[in-house]
């Protein structure tokens, strides 16, 4: 199975401890490190520690409102972390093809630590 069919993606050797990433928050449900490719000063990712259905945000089915409620504070909390709060940030869920989603489970970026552009390319 391909990742973006739901097979197994590099963040699971992540969330195994597989792989090193720089993990800046983790509770039970979810897990926040740092992008290998940042974009800004900071740039996190924040994603659930179970996948299940949550390949992309655009699989997202009724029972799974709750863990994103819970990834979406957690944005906020690690960027509060990083002292964004101050300054504001950005959130961003690349989904699917045309949005340029290249790890198939699901994951929110917290960017920031400069002035930022608009719109995206
Ligand atoms: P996407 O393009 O799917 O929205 O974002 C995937 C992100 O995961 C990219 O920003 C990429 O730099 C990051 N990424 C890919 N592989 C790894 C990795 O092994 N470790 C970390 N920390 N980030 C990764």
């Amino acid at each position: 199975k391909s990742a973006s069919e739901g097979g197994p993606t590099i963040f699971d050797k992540i969330i195994k401890r597989e792989i090193p990433a720089t993990v800046v928050f983790e509770d039970e449900l979810c897990m926040a490190f740092r992008d290998v490719n940042p974009q800004a000063p900071t740039h996190l990712l924040v994603i659930p520690k179970e996948r299940g259905n949550l390949s992309q945000l655009s699989k997202a089915q009724e029972d799974d409102k709750s863990m994103l409620g819970h990834l979406l504070y957690t944005a906020n909390r690690v960027a509060a972390q990083e002292g964004l709060d101050k300054t504001g940030y950005r959130v961003v869920i690349n989904d699917g093809v045309e949005g340029c989603q290249s790890v198939y489970h699901l994951h929110l970026h917290v960017i920031g630590g400069r002035q930022l552009t608009w719109p995206p390319g």
